[in-house]
């Protein structure tokens, strides 16, 4: 992927989707500048996973475009229209943007190492030696080198996740999307994942983050994003949007969160 310097991480301009007769994006404009950190909030069915999905082109806009470091993702010009990348390509784009799900989608007939090597030997032009070295680091950076050899089923929920954090790490994306990261979570579990999240923040990595934790919110993110119904209804600061919401959705949603 080409990085233009001057580009945003991400820029959704109007981003439109329906599932049948439902409109699920009703015209998304959003930019994302490198290395902030931005938590989208919003009740259930406001179309959150459906605009993460929509950046990787897991889900395909009805119309208008997604630039990951100012290259349109799934789609090339083709005079004035736009003409779908073929898979491979897109394949090729969707290595440089993280995804972490909810339901942490490790491969369970893999040890966690092997998670974490797969993508890289599969996608880049890595050696198996480099794939484990960088495996290695990453699974030290969220805690569990010590559980390199495991299957995942021997992990707890935390710790499946903290390696599905590694995994997407090792492409080196050039942004990061997590998908509710801890709802899946027992409580006492969801500290250890937000910490490592905490900490990816902290090197400066491109993360958007779809929560509830608003605790986290108003400690991590340089911006929050509140959805309703398709749309983005108020954006702004923590404290402008978590705690001096504007609109009477956000508030009614807070009250309902908080
Ligand atoms: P959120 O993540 O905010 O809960 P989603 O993006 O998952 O919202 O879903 C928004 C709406 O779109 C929901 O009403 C959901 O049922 C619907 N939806 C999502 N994915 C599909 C799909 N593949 N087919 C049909 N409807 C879908
Ligand atoms: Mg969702």
């Amino acid at each position: 992927m080409s990085a233009t310097p001057e580009a945003p991480a991400v820029e959704i301009i109007g981003a439109h989707k329906a599932f049948g007769t439902h409109q699920v994006l009703r015209g998304i404009d959003l930019q994302i500048r490198r290395g902030t950190v931005t938590v989208v909030i919003g009740p259930s069915g406001s179309g959150k996973s459906t605009l993460l999905r929509t950046v990787n082109h897991l889900e395909r806009p009805d119309s208008g475009v997604v630039l990951v470091d100012g290259e349109p993702i799934g789609v090339r010009r083709h005079g004035d229209r736009l003409k779908e990348l073929p898979e491979r390509a897109i394949l090729r784009q969707r290595a440089r943007i993280g995804f972490v799900f909810q339901h942490f989608n490790l491969f369970p007939h893999l040890t966690v190492l092997e998670n974490v090597v797969e993508a890289p030997i599969a996608l880049r032009r890595t050696t198996p030696t480099q794939a484990r070295a960088l495996a290695r680091t990453l699974l030290e950076r969220v805690g569990l080198a010590e559980k390199a050899d495991a299957y995942p089923r021997q992990l707890s929920g935390g710790q499946q996740q903290r390696v599905a954090i590694a995994r997407a790490l090792a492409l080196e994306p050039s942004v990061l999307l997590f998908d509710e990261p801890t709802s899946a979570l027992d409580p006492e579990l969801v500290g250890e994942v937000l910490a490592v999240i905490k900490d990816l923040a902290a090197t400066g990595t491109t993360l958007v983050v779809v929560t509830h934790e608003i605790g986290f919110a108003r400690e991590v993110a340089d911006r929050v994003i509140f959805m309703d119904e398709g749309a983005v209804v108020e954006d702004g600061t923590p404290a402008a949007v978590l705690d001096h919401p504007s609109h009477p959705r956000t508030r009614d949603f807070l009250s309902r969160v908080l």
